[in-house]
C-alpha cells in the first residue's frame, strides 16, 4: 500500500469510529504526524487533500515546512512534542496549533511570542494522565489552576487538552480523564488517540487524533512521544 492508501484507510477508520460513537462525520479532525519523513515522502499526502500535520521538533519542522506551506498555503501545522522556551519565538512563527504547553514558564514565552509576532497560535495543554515521570505534561489536579492561569493571567487562549497514554496501560481510562477534565474546565477540544488507538479515543470523545506510523509507515529512528 502507498501512503495514500494508508491515509484513506485511516480516514475510513475514522468514519467508522464516528458512526460507532454516534459522532457526526467528520467531527474529528486527523493530525497526520510527519515526524522523521522528509518534504518528499509528506508531497503526496498534501497532494491527496491532507491539510492538518503535526511535528514533535521544531528544528526538524524548520527544514521542511516553510517549503510545503509556501507551496500548499491552507495548510495548518501542529506542534505536538515537548517545547523550550528558547524555541518559543521559532514554534510561534511556524505553527499553527502548539499542544504541548504544560509549565508556566513557556506558557509565559509562548504568550509573549504570539503577542509580539502578532500571530493568533491555538493552544493546547498538555497533561500527564499517567503521571509518568519521564513524560511531559501537568498533573491532572493541576488544570484547573494551570489553565486559569494561562487563560486569565497571559490571556492565552486555550482550546483544547492533550495526552498521550502510558503505552503498557489500556487507554480508555485515560482519556476518559482527559474528557473529565476538559468539561470540568470549559475547554473544548481533546487531542487524544494515535495509530494503536485512535479508534478508542474516538469513542471517549477525541475531537482530534495524532496518527503517524499508520499513514507513513514504521519511523527509522525511534522517536518517542514524551
Ligand atoms: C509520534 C507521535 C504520535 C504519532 O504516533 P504513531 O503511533 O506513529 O501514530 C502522536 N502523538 C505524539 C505526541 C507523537 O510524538
Amino acid at each position: 500500500m502507498t501512503r495514500v492508501d494508508q491515509w484513506n484507510e485511516v480516514l475510513s477508520r475514522i468514519h467508522v469510529a464516528e458512526d460507532g460513537a454516534a459522532r457526526a462525520r467528520g467531527s474529528v479532525a486527523l493530525v497526520a504526524v510527519s515526524k522523521t519523513f522528509d518534504a518528499d515522502a509528506i508531497r503526496p499526502v498534501i497532494a491527496a487533500g491532507q491539510r492538518v500535520f503535526g511535528e514533535n521538533r521544531v528544528q526538524e519542522s524548520q527544514g521542511k515546512w516553510p517549503e510545503l506551506k509556501a507551496e500548499t498555503p491552507d495548510i495548518t501545522l501542529h506542534l505536538i512534542g515537548p517545547l523550550q522556551s528558547n524555541k518559543a519565538a521559532d514554534a510561534v512563527a511556524l505553527f499553527d496549533v502548539i499542544e504541548t504547553i504544560d509549565r508556566e514558564k513557556i506558557a509565559r514565552a509562548v504568550a509573549a511570542e504570539i503577542e509580539r509576532q502578532g500571530k493568533p497560535v491555538r493552544i493546547y495543554v498538555q497533561v500527564n494522565t499517567g503521571l509518568e515521570p519521564q513524560k511531559a505534561g501537568i498533573t491532572p489536579q493541576e488544570t484547573a489552576a494551570f489553565v486559569a492561569m494561562c487563560r486569565d493571567t497571559l490571556n492565552l487562549p486555550v482550546e483544547g487538552l492533550m495526552c498521550i497514554p502510558p503505552a503498557d496501560e489500556n487507554p480508555g481510562p485515560h482519556f476518559a480523564l482527559l474528557a473529565k477534565l476538559a468539561a470540568e474546565n470549559g475547554v473544548e477540544k481533546l487531542s487524544m488517540g494515535m495509530s494503536g488507538d485512535f479508534d478508542v479515543a474516538i469513542a471517549f470523545g477525541a475531537t482530534s487524533v495524532r496518527v503517524g506510523s499508520a499513514i507513513f509507515g514504521l519511523r527509522d529512528v525511534a522517536v518517542q512521544p514524551a
